[in-house]
């Protein structure tokens, strides 16, 4: 084959393919095209083939002109493709169109979880009595959690199976209360201090009413005069503004190692008010916390003089006070993030 013939081979492919270019009507014609003209196959490749018949000086010239063709087609291809999807695109948004005069869906959300709540409450309460928020980390230094509140190394509550120890750093644990915030701030400030701590806590423990995580409130006053019955008009107070009830308030002896003399805090039972029931177990009192003067050794420990300054500390876990107050029995529905409980509890927030 010479090398016009080829040429006017290669002018003819060129003007039927833009016959076939007008013709093409959608997506699926272009494609037959495409590998008509385009593939490895197509009609282009196939008169290239018969180029090695050429002179090495005639080869470059056909060569040119169907890169030329096969560039035209590729643009025109490419445009056609383009144009399709835009067709495309164009046709759902008006399938799809949306009716933005139909009302809404309600949106149910800034519920507020009843843990977060009480413990807002609490804090609020003990704000009024001039009690500072501090806060701490979660994982904390066995110095601030064990150590520095006279809590020592043989004790059972150091033990694997009720503390969260962090793999690989044997002094570094998950708090099991947030007595380390008071350790902190006795470190921080001079008394008089006048503290509460709220937030989260982890020990090794999981039923009805123990959780491996749940929330405590401790609270801390010192000052060069403090006793026993500072405290116990702070608890009473405190009492009577969260059940908004005048409840009766009791300390009952008790030991911790970071207070003496140590007392379990009683309430007059808030269901019964005292005549019994089966969540007092028919005695009229539950148990809300602990609490106590605050041991010498615990201020030696955070650099505060026992001789000058007295204080008193107490805690009490904020689940075991909502379900008081709302009378909730088991304290696993709290993280069962069931929408219709939460939602029973919460208040809302604008
Ligand atoms: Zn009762």
């Amino acid at each position: 084959m010479s090398i016009e013939n080829l040429l006017q081979s290669l002018s003819e492919l060129e003007q039927k393919s833009q016959t076939a270019l007008a013709a093409i009507d959608g997506p699926d014609a272009l494609e037959k095209f495409r590998v008509e003209w385009l593939g490895k196959k197509g009609q282009l490749t196939e008169v290239m083939k018969s180029m090695g018949q050429l002179s090495a000086e005639d080869r470059p010239k056909v060569g040119a002109r169907a890169n030329e063709i096969r560039t035209q087609l590729q643009v025109a291809v490419d445009l056609l493709a383009e144009d399709h999807q835009n067709k495309e695109w164009a046709k759902r948004l008006e399938s799809e169109r949306i009716d933005v005069t139909l009302p809404g869906r309600k949106v149910s959300g800034n519920q507020e979880h009843p843990v977060r709540t009480t413990m807002e409450e609490l804090v609020r309460i003990f704000e009024k009595c001039g009690f500072m928020p501090e806060l701490g980390p979660e994982v904390e230094h066995e110095f601030f959690n064990f150590d520095a509140l006279n809590i020592p190394a043989a004790h059972p509550a150091r033990a694997l199976q009720d503390t969260f120890y962090v793999k690989g750093y044997p002094q570094i644990v998950l708090r099991t209360q947030t007595s380390p915030v008071q350790v902190r701030t006795m470190l921080a400030q001079k008394p008089p201090i006048r503290m509460v701590c709220p937030g989260r806590v982890f020990r090794a423990d999981y039923d009805a009413t123990h959780s491996p995580m749940f929330h405590q409130i401790e609270g801390l006053f010192i000052d060069t005069d403090v006793h026993m019955g500072d405290l116990k008009g702070i608890l009473a107070t405190m009492i009577r503004d969260f059940f908004r009830v005048e409840l009766k308030v009791r300390l009952r002896p008790s030991f911790f190692p970071f207070t003496e003399p140590s007392a379990e805090i009683d309430i007059q039972c808030p269901f019964c008010e005292g005549k019994g029931c089966k969540t007092c177990k028919s005695s009229g009192w539950v148990e809300i916390g602990g609490c106590g003067m605050v041991d010498p050794e615990v201020f030696k420990a955070c650099g505060i003089d026992p001789d000058k300054y007295k204080g008193f500390a107490f805690g009490m876990g904020i689940e075991r006070m909502a379900m008081l107050k709302y009378g909730l029995d088991d304290l696993r529905t709290f993280y069962e993030s069931d929408q219709k409980f939460v939602s029973q509890f919460s208040r809302w927030r604008s």
